[in-house]
């Protein structure tokens, strides 16, 4: 990964500013030196080179599990009937709530870097997208932006869905086909890890992101 020496400086700072605002809690007997803090504050804060501290504001914890982590999910559906199941999950950012993301899942992104998988940076793009008070795959941005934005990310999204639904080939994680939060935030892997991909599949989209995120450092 390169980053030139204005936006390294940025990073150092931004982490600098995560470590003194969030408690890291390790846990099933997980624990995390100095190095490996600064590390998991420098992934969380890539997104945030152009965006700036303001992309940290809303929440205070992040939780690392050693692996993989199982939460319990519930649903009451139209019929009074209540639905219980387990979801494993290798991240999670709630609403206001903690981030939440597996060590180990986190390292194989760092082994990997150009695979198109980033957790730290998937996590952290729901973080931006809540920051406006609703999770719709939209941070927020300024009013002229937010039109192009929705307009282009809607038609690259149907686009997507349609092709994942015919069971065609698709050149990113199809699981961006959930949601157009999820869409967001696997889009936004991808920039940090596969920017040529993102282009070629979703070159508006790939766009957007370069305004957001600034270069790839995989472009650099
Ligand atoms: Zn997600």
């Amino acid at each position: 990964m390169r980053l030139d020496e204005p936006r390294a400086t940025r990073l150092r700072e931004l982490s600098t500013r995560f470590l003194h605002e969030k408690t890291i809690t390790p846990l099933g007997g997980l624990a995390l030196d100095d190095a490996q803090r600064v590390q998991l504050a420098a992934l969380c804060c890539l997104p945030l080179l152009e965006f700036g501290a303001g992309g940290l504001r809303g929440w205070s914890q992040l939780i690392v599990y050693p692996d993989a982590f199982r939460v319990n999910r519930s649903h009451v559906d139209s019929a009074g009937v209540l639905h219980e199941w387990e979801d494993e999950l290798i991240g999670e950012a709630w609403d206001q709530g903690p981030l939440i993301l597996s060590w180990a899942d986190v390292q194989a992104d760092l082994d990997e870097p150009d695979a198109g998988y980033c957790v730290a940076v998937h996590e952290m793009a729901h973080k931006l997208d809540a920051l406006d008070g609703e999770l719709d795959g939209t941070p927020p941005l300024p009013t002229a932006w937010l039109r192009d934005w929705a307009g282009d990310f809607q038609r690259e999204y149907d686009a997507f869905c349609q092709r994942v639904d015919r069971g065609r080939a698709v050149a990113i994680d199809p699981y961006a086909a959930e949601s157009p939060e999820e869409f967001f935030a696997v889009a936004s892997e991808y920039h940090f890890s596969s920017p040529q991909r993102l282009r070629q599949a979703l070159p508006s989209v790939a766009t957007h992101l370069q305004r957001l995120y600034g270069a790839s450092p995989l472009d650099g």
